[in-house]
């Protein structure tokens, strides 16, 4: 490189780009047929708004990505702040930053290094904004750690598909990592397999009733849960729990202990308390950097239409890495699932016990896999309401159902739609099959 090209800003800039701009103006044998290369596909992309939503691990890899990649209008929300056990792998952030928002600092550094890029943090929740704000960009990118999350905001972009503008479909990848596994893959909302249609690959926590956890803990975590839960709660409750205190957690973990003695429970052990206390997910730096580098690609592929991405109806959407036993990738089509509560139109059917009352019911759902984290649901048929969680005058009045018997309440087959404020949008719609 000349020194010219150092020192002078354009000239740098030319020198900087020259590579991608050569593959997004030369045509391969890929190429599709319809791309117009050129000049306008380089506008495009660096025109195109562009929202990441996660500044963590996944985030930084992602944002420094797509700023390498033309991306110059990109959007990038987290809530959460920085602490220095990230320095290891969030390669945006610095000693002096921990405390500060992981966004504004992931912005700020990336909009340094790369000139001619604007991002823009915010630093709060992806539910704090509405479809009007997600109806500006032209993809959305998610680099989470949370399962929920994703479903949020899958559930978010599938609603805002409306048949008659096709500027509201929003294409969708999601990368995950966990430890030295990984996927990336992408979603066109309503026309392919969406988050929801594809929870069984994720293998998150379930979320354990408080009654199992006060009355027949079955697992190391239930105790662990229950001492984090019910016994700080009860003995020592003018304490707020700080996880990253030692002394805590070692109380924790004792009092988890005991109660697996109790319970003739094996397994629990100090930093599996810390691991389920803080909710620790493993995270190794390269395979957030594979994983990033291909959600990336997904995404400049998609913009510029230089080569077939994932994704497409009836084509591969879905690209698994493992890592951890020697190096395996794997591409297949993740199918959309017509009883998928968020993308399909079909009720799910379960099949439950007749005699259970309606709030067994409800304890049942929250342990079912397939309506997991359903923990305040309202529940009703066509005809009824069976139980609201509010306002608290419907919840009075429906409150006396909880224990009656599904019998007589809805009869077999029958189908009820379930809601939790957890996730607003979604109507989780099942068939009941009664077996006695
Ligand atoms: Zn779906």
């Amino acid at each position: 490189m000349a020194v010219g090209a150092v020192s002078n800003g354009i000239e740098s800039d030319v020198n900087r780009w020259q590579y991608l701009n050569r593959f997004l103006t030369t045509p391969g044998p890929f190429t599709d047929d319809e791309a117009t290369l050129g000049d306008e596909i380089i506008q495009r992309i660096s025109s195109m708004k562009i929202l990441v939503i996660g500044a963590g691990g996944l985030g930084c890899e992602l944002l420094k990505n797509l700023a390498l990649s033309g991306f110059k209008d990109i959007h990038v929300i987290d809530m959460d702040t920085i602490d220095v056990s990230n320095l290891n792998r969030q390669f945006l952030f610095r000693q002096a930053d921990v405390g500060r928002h992981k966004a504004e600092v992931a912005a700020e550094f990336v909009e340094k290094r790369v000139k001619g890029v604007k991002i823009t943090p915010y630093c709060g929740k992806i539910q704090d904004k509405d479809e009007d704000y997600y109806m500006q960009f032209g993809l959305v990118i998610c680099g989470l750690d949370s399962v929920e999350a994703r479903r949020w905001i899958n559930a978010m972009l599938v609603g805002m598909v409306d048949g008659d503008n096709p500027d509201s479909l929003k294409p969708l990848i999601d990368g995950g990592t966990e430890g030295f596994k990984g996927q990336s893959k992408v979603i066109l909302p309503t026309m392919t397999s969406c988050i929801e249609c594809q929870l069984d690959m994720h293998a998150p926590r379930e979320a354990v009733p408080l009654c199992t956890l006060a009355t027949i803990p079955r697992q190391p975590q239930h105790c662990i849960e229950w001492a984090h839960i019910i016994a700080w709660e009860e003995e020592r409750k003018d304490i707020t729990l700080d996880t990253d205190d030692p002394e805590h957690i070692t109380w924790l973990f004792q009092k988890a202990l005991a109660r697996a003695q109790e319970f003739n429970i094996q397994g629990v052990t100090y930093s599996m308390t810390q691991g389920v206390v803080k909710n620790i997910i493993p995270a190794i730096a390269s395979t957030n950097a594979i994983i990033a580098a291909s959600s990336c690609n997904e995404a400049l592929k998609l913009a510029s239409s230089t080569n077939p991405g994932l994704g497409m109806p009836g084509s591969n959407n879905y690209m698994m890495y493992s890592g951890d036993e020697g190096i395996y990738t794997y591409t297949f089509e993740h199918l959309k699932k017509d009883d998928c509560p968020v993308c399909g139109n079909l009720a799910k059917k379960i099949e439950v016990n007749s005699n259970i009352t309606l709030r067994e019911l409800i304890e049942n759902l929250a342990e079912r896999p397939e309506a997991r984290q359903l923990k305040k649901p309202t529940i009703r048929t066509e005809a009824k309401s069976l139980y609201y969680q509010a306002p608290p005058s419907l919840e009075e009045q429906t409150r006396p159902n909880l224990d009656k018997k599904l019998t007589d309440l809805v009869s077999d087959g029958e189908e009820i739609a379930v809601s939790d404020p957890a996730y607003h949008q979604i109507q989780f719609r099942f068939k009941l099959l009664f077996r006695s």
